[in-house]
């Protein structure tokens, strides 16, 4: 072998070693790429409220996004956008690339990749408004609100406005300091027409998703007890008093004790009735309770909120101390009237057919999912998940028609009793 070809083969063994060497020093990320599929952008639902749009994406996992906004391009004739780009994700293949909303403040929501795993979610806006994105969690999803030109999106928690120490998911933190950094400074005015009146209902089955709520000693959950009773209390609302339900979910998932306030705010809704069912350590507990916001005024009552706000007593007492400032919008004297109402009707027609029947009476307590609603609220504990007779009375279709029909008698005496119905 001669010298020069000694020294090409050394070059191509030199040439060999390094494509070796970078794909060595590349597996592991080509290997995480392989061992992580991409998400899948899966679904596009958008809502055309009163001043701006909500665009919700649904994505089946947790995964990086970031958003900003382009101003028209007089050139090339194209309005503003805003858009969002998914990180390690593709487009579900039924996904439509293109959906028209058309509503005067988005015109169309179009999908693409601008490059392979990203997915680009562009809205060609009528003008560049507010914006806010943010996401839930269980199932993700990245949720868009976009604010008419001049038109302030509405924020998630009216009350934020504090400074607040950390805290879990739905804790103080959550309450005080939820809102996200591209949340909008100007807050909302109710475009209500201010007469007084019941016209829209939330009822709020308690609980969902990665959230059961309690659970009874034959592993009913409490999340599909209220849920099951909210769709019959939306049905009987609907039918005989002819107004409006929205229910703050309608499915098993997990939704922030302050995003259900947030949506009956946002709805302008006239009433929010949260449905649970009680718990306790003692298994021989059983009864009805309803309660509206304030600061506890038992020891009960102070149990019954730390377990529904998902904290400790020593948390509850923290909360307490604020309560009052966070308060000052809540209707406490409307909100006791109606828990008077619900609890009065829940005991007198549950006692006609059932036997054992106990009043616990009316009580107050510093329930998250009651703070910051900024209309008559209360939360409805219809019996005890944890007695075990009452835990089967919860998941018998003929309790659940009676309790929701009961309260729908109680919503329809509070409407007349306040003259916000007319008696039919
Ligand atoms: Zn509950």
């Amino acid at each position: 072998m001669s010298a020069n070809r000694k020294n090409e083969v050394v070059m191509q063994k030199l040439k060999l070693f390094s494509v070796l060497l970078s794909l060595l020093v590349l597996m592991p990320f080509l290997g995480l790429a392989e061992a992580r599929s991409l998400a899948q952008v899966e679904g596009l639902r958008f809502w055309t409220n009163p001043g701006y749009t909500r665009v919700v994406l649904d994505v089946s996992r947790e995964t990086d996004y970031r958003f900003a906004t382009l101003p028209a391009d007089t050139k090339s004739g194209v309005g503003p956008r805003l858009y969002v780009d998914i990180s390690s994700s593709e487009r579900a293949a039924d996904l439509n690339s293109v959906v028209n909303v058309r509503d005067g403040v988005v015109k169309k929501v179009r999908t693409g990749t601008p490059q392979p795993g990203t997915t680009r979610v562009v809205f060609d806006l009528a003008a560049l408004g507010e914006h806010k994105v943010f996401h839930l969690s269980d199932p993700f999803r990245i949720v868009v609100d976009v604010g008419g030109s001049g038109q302030a999106v509405p924020r998630d928690n009216p009350t934020a406005s504090a400074s607040s120490p950390a805290g879990k998911d739905d804790g103080i933190a959550a309450v005080l300091g939820s809102a996200p950094e591209s949340a909008p400074l100007r807050v909302r005015l109710p475009s209500g027409d201010g007469r007084p009146g019941l016209r829209r209902i939330v009822v709020d089955p308690g609980h969902g998703g990665k959230d059961p709520g309690a659970v009874g000693p034959n592993g009913v959950l409490e999340k599909d007890v209220n849920l099951a009773m909210a769709k019959l209390l939306k049905q009987y609302l609907e039918k005989e008093l002819g107004v409006e339900v929205i229910l703050t979910r309608d499915r098993d998932i997990y939704l922030p004790l302050q995003e259900r306030t947030a949506i009956a705010n946002r709805a302008e809704a006239d009433l929010f009735i949260s449905l649970h069912a009680n718990a306790s350590n003692d298994r021989r507990a059983y009864g009805t309770e309803t309660y509206f916001l304030n600061l506890a005024r038992s020891e009960q009552a102070a149990a019954v909120a730390a377990r529904e706000n998902g904290m400790t007593l020593k948390e509850l007492g923290d909360l307490e101390a604020i309560l009052f400032d966070l308060m000052a919008n809540s209707k406490i004297n409307e909100s006791s009237r109606l828990a008077t109402e619900i609890q009065k009707a829940l005991v007198a027609d549950l006692s006609r057919n059932y036997s054992n029947v106990r009043d616990l009476g009316v009580r107050q307590g510093p329930f998250f999912v009651l703070l910051g609603a900024t209309m008559p609220s209360v939360l409805v504990e219809v019996a005890f998940i944890s007695n075990p007779r009452e835990e089967a009375l919860l998941i018998d279709r003929r309790f659940q028609e009676r309790s929701a029909q009961a309260i729908a008698r109680a919503v329809r005496n509070y409407g007349v009793a306040l003259n916000l119905l007319a008696q039919r």
